[in-house]
């Protein structure tokens, strides 16, 4: 079992959760939804005595993808995301960024991500769930005892379903999915304080229950 270190930032302009993920054993880190403030998040990095090695966006909203580009750029590092929110990262409208008034650029895409798909940082791994319904390239995050879960999975809430590409019967299946995990988990979602996935399954009205 990999040691994990993990640094929460709440960044502008919505408050969206970022995440850094630290390998421990390497200082390798993968930064998950960097939201609007590349030069926190590089500060944060260096503080830690972390390397960025990859960018993952949870999926292409304008709130979670605004320091991918300058990231990117500083660090070399590459940016992951599903390939059905690809086409969100360099399109105003579709990450609507457009509605909200900001430019809405968040970089180019480098690895085009599926189901079922594993991303080593380190001795870590990265497994990748494909959670449609908020956007239809939204995925969540497995590693080790945790579960970064995006705009899906809210503390006793989901993500909105009528935003452009919101789909309410793909997130009903989508909970199902994280309700059916293994084990309980700490919940990482996108906005809002973490959980766990043991209270969401008892306690979330948007979880179905088994
Ligand atoms: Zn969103
Ligand atoms: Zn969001």
């Amino acid at each position: 079992m990999g040691k994990y270190g993990l640094i929460t930032m709440q960044l502008p302009p919505l408050g969206t959760n970022c995440y850094l993920l630290i390998d421990t054993d390497s200082h390798q880190a993968a930064v998950i939804d960097p939201a609007g403030d590349a030069g926190r998040i590089l500060r944060e990095a260096e503080q830690a005595g972390a390397e960025i090695c990859m960018i993952i966006d949870t999926h292409g909203h304008w709130d979670h993808i605004g320091a991918n580009a300058e990231l990117a750029e500083v660090t070399g590092a590459p940016i992951l995301i599903h390939e059905l929110d690809a086409p969100m990262l360099t399109d105003a409208s579709l990450s609507l960024a457009r509605n909200f008034g900001g430019n809405g650029v968040g970089g180019k895409a480098t690895r085009l991500l599926h189901d079922g798909d594993q991303i080593a940082l380190g001795k870590l791994c990265l497994h990748v769930l494909h959670t449609p319904g908020h956007t239809p390239g939204g995925i969540c995050l497995l590693c080790e005892d945790l579960l970064f879960c995006g705009d899906t999975l809210f503390r006793l809430s989901c993500g909105r379903c009528d935003l452009p590409g919101g789909d309410e019967a793909a997130m009903r299946a989508s909970l199902a999915h994280l309700a059916a995990l293994p084990g309980d988990r700490l919940a990482l979602p996108g906005h809002g304080p973490s959980t766990r996935l043991d209270d969401e399954r008892r306690q979330n009205p948007y979880m179905p229950r088994g």
